[in-house]
């Protein structure tokens, strides 16, 4: 222990490790003794072939590897080169563009749009509101900037989107703030796997309308970091135009990331996209958002916003991109349902679950269960309300495996 902390704190606790790394790296230490088979390492949330290595898009690559030093040497502009923003839009929305103004900033990953989003749009010390099952960073991220986050509850007891605890938090939460981010992760939501339907978004859009936003400046945030790792790509966008049903105090905006969709993770790009009633409200969207990049982070990396543009501007290398990617997205869809058909066969209750790189189990335990299974070679995220399986990261033969395992350890910990 040294005799100093020098590090502020400032109202935030940090831990001695990030949770998921710690796990992952306990498997991965198993997995150099005694080998790759006797340990299912579910924690990662990247997706993994079969054989545990990370998919690489190899249309994508290509184009990477033609590129040319200028195009990810040089600076891009603070809010992206041109033709990026152009495509990132046609990549966010495919043929559901809502009508309204959209605009599109850059940003480092769809982090990087999320942290701009809290911080232009909430004030300090506000609650930032999402669902009780949710991504952890966006405690860190809320927390880093002063504010902190609320919860409703995501689902009804007969595994329905909650839209009445939805109604009731934004409506208290309105009653306290002057402004009120609202974050929901949609198609294929981390941990979950659950995709809000038309129905559901139908009440979300009738809810923001409410008189109670009136005079409030509220931000929707739709966080589509796995939209297309959902299923059909059009299919799972129809939900966009309703967002043109917001009145002008109610801003849409996409946190977009780049990370999964063209398994572009470490060249850490992404978009803000905005949908506003109003040309104002966009530019001030613009302005504003480019002006918090400058001050955070500068500006974003050009190497994926170069690639990104490429592949808008040539139509047979967007096919060939999409159709491999549609192949390793099967693949993960068959993984997901091999889970939770055989989650059925065991018992095993799921919390509900639609596609995607997550499946969750609620669990009163989910520490003790999650260690009682590390001894037995299988790894997994234990969360505040149960426990986090990676399907992204395991072959379809693990995940037909795996009920039966965590169940036993449920069983065995009562
Ligand atoms: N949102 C969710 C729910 C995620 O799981 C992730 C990545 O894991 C992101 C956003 C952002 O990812 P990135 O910053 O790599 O784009």
């Amino acid at each position: 222990m040294s005799k100093y902390i020098l590090a502020r704190e400032n109202g935030r606790s940090i831990p001695q490790e990030d949770k998921i790394f710690g796990i992952s790296s306990r498997a991965k230490a198993m997995i150099a003794q005694k080998g790759a088979d006797k340990v299912i390492n579910a924690t990662i949330g990247s997706l993994l072939d079969d054989e545990g290595r990370l998919v690489v898009l190899s249309s994508v690559d290509r184009v990477f590897k033609e590129l040319s030093p200028a195009d990810y040497a040089d600076y891009a502009p603070i809010g992206g080169i041109p033709s990026f923003r152009e495509a990132v839009i046609k990549a966010a929305f495919g043929k559901h563009q809502p009508g309204g103004f959209i605009r599109a900033v850059a940003t480092p990953g769809g982090t990087g749009a999320l942290r701009n989003v809290i911080s232009n749009y909430s004030e300090d010390g506000d609650k930032v509101l999402t669902s009780d099952w949710h991504w952890a960073p966006y405690n860190t991220i809320a927390g880093e900037i002063g504010r902190s986050v609320e919860t409703f509850e995501f689902f009804t007891e007969e595994g329905k989107f909650n839209s009445a605890d939805f109604k009731k938090k934004v409506n208290e939460l309105l009653g306290k703030q002057e402004s009120l981010v609202i974050i929901l992760n949609t198609p294929a939501h981390n941990p979950t796997g659950y995709s809000l339907t038309l129905e559901d978004w139908d009440s979300v859009t009738e809810i923001l309308g409410d008189e109670a936003s009136v005079g409030k400046a509220v931000a929707l945030v739709i966080d589509a970091a796995y939209i297309d790792f959902a299923g059909d790509e059009e299919e799972y966008r129809r939900f966009f135009p309703k967002l043109e049903r917001l009145p002008e105090n109610v801003i849409s905006v996409i946190a977009y990331s780049l990370s999964k969709t063209f398994t572009l993770y470490g060249t850490r790009c992404g978009a803000m996209i905005c949908v506003a009633k109003t040309e104002p409200i966009a530019e001030e969207f613009r302005r504003v958002c480019e002006y918090s990049s400058r001050g955070s982070w500068s500006n974003s990396a050009k190497v994926a916003q170069v690639i990104l543009s490429r592949i808008y501007g040539d139509e047979k290398l967007l096919k060939e991109v999409d159709e491999e990617r549609a192949g390793y997205r099967d693949m993960l869809l068959r993984r997901g349902r091999a889970f939770t058909e055989e989650a059925g066969k065991a018992g095993l209750k799921t919390v509900p679950f639609d596609a995607g790189f997550f499946v969750s189990v609620p669990c009163p335990d989910p520490d003790a269960v999650s260690a009682s299974l590390e001894k037995e070679g299988v790894f997994i995220v234990p969360l505040a309300k149960g426990l986090r399986v990676s399907v992204a990261s395991i072959s379809e033969e693990k995940c037909r495996r795996l009920p039966a395992l965590i169940k036993k350890a449920m069983d065995e910990g009562k």
